[in-house]
């Protein structure tokens, strides 16, 4: 018999749970214990749902002393229905028994383990006095990743673009940014996010300064882009696996830019960092592990004594 019943975490105490300053570390050993092929971790399953771009993810991963799966639905036409587009639930059982240990909500995890992976890349990988910030997207990672990368780099201004000039100026004014077009926001930009659901480039390499640093982030997927070829072939591009960014990522797979290094093989140490001076994308597409190691970490905290 199981020891006991698995715990059920809801989404509100997920975020009591989740504390940022907590999950960093979390991430960056998921990160390299990845890169080290310490993680199992099969490539996404991915299924169409019948509504226009919809789909159900399955993503599994054994991490430390847990495996599990975060099972994520992705509605854009929830932006419609005051609902979030990304929804998600998580699973872990013990590695050892293959107990259940908790069901938890997998929508904020999702949220924050994706901000904190930005993170950690925009601390690695961008200028130390980069000044200024470009936010493409006004959505839930767009209001993750500006509170997470804020706590990187000591930003003097934050420009933000957004698809709804409505959606822009409310997240503009939420977070004392301005409103701008796409183009002003990237050009002379140190750093720049790009969290959008386009799906043809909506960043020019053009306008990118030379030793900018990029988190290309919402395109996932082998329709998705959000940058364009002459950017992904004139920067140095990090990724969180390979394997992923081969079989995921349009910006990748269609301009065939090469992958520099998984930022796990930075973190520890592995490959070196690109020169001062590139211009750097981090071509984000979240893996499983980043999911696995954050809800261990709310496990964790859910059951200390
Ligand atoms: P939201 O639904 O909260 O926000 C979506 C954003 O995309 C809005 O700002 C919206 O702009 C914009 N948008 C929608 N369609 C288009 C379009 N055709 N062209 C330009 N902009 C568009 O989503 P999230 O913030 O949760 O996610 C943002 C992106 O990040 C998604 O593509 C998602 O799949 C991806 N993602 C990536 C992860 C990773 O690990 N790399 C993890 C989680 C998400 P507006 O409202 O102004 O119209």
């Amino acid at each position: 018999m199981p020891n006991s019943d698995p715990l059920f975490l809801s989404e509100s105490r997920v975020e009591q749970l989740l504390v940022f300053d907590e999950l960093l570390p979390a991430i960056e050993k998921a990160l390299i214990d990845f890169s080290a092929g310490r993680v199992i971790q099969p490539l996404r399953g991915i299924v169409p749902m019948p509504q226009p771009g919809a789909f159900f993810g399955l993503m599994p991963a054994l991490f430390e002393d847990v495996f599990g799966a975060k099972l994520v639905t992705v509605v854009p036409a929830n932006a419609g229905r005051g609902l979030p587009t990304h929804l998600a639930s998580i699973q872990l059982f013990d590695s050892q028994t293959g107990e259940t240990l908790a069901v938890m909500d997998g929508r904020i995890i999702t949220a924050w383990r994706t901000a904190a992976v930005s993170a950690i890349a925009t601390r690695e990988l961008s200028r130390p006095n980069a000044a200024t910030l470009a936010i493409l997207g006004s959505g839930v990672q767009a209001r993750t990743h500006f509170l997470a990368l804020t706590r990187m780099r000591s930003f003097q201004e934050v420009r933000v673009w957004s698809r709804t000039p409505e959606h822009a100026r409310k997240f503009a004014g939420e977070i004392g940014a301005t409103t701008v077009t796409v183009e002003e926001a990237v050009r002379g930009a140190d750093v720049i996010v790009t969290v959008t659901n386009a799906a043809a480039p909506i960043v020019r390499g053009e306008w990118v300064k030379p030793g900018a640093y990029v988190n290309a982030v919402g395109a996932v997927g082998l329709k998705a882009r959000e940058v364009d070829d002459v950017l992904m072939r004139t920067a140095t591009v990090i990724v969180e696996s390979r394997e992923s960014a081969a079989c995921e990522s349009a910006e990748i797979v269609q301009s065939g830019a090469p992958v520099y290094a998984e930022l796990g093989e930075l973190l520890a140490g592995k490959v070196n960092k690109p020169e001062a001076g590139k211009t750097i994308v981090f071509k984000s597409l979240g893996i499983g592990a980043e999911d696995i190691a954050a809800a261990r970490l709310v496990y964790r905290k859910a059951t200390a004594k």
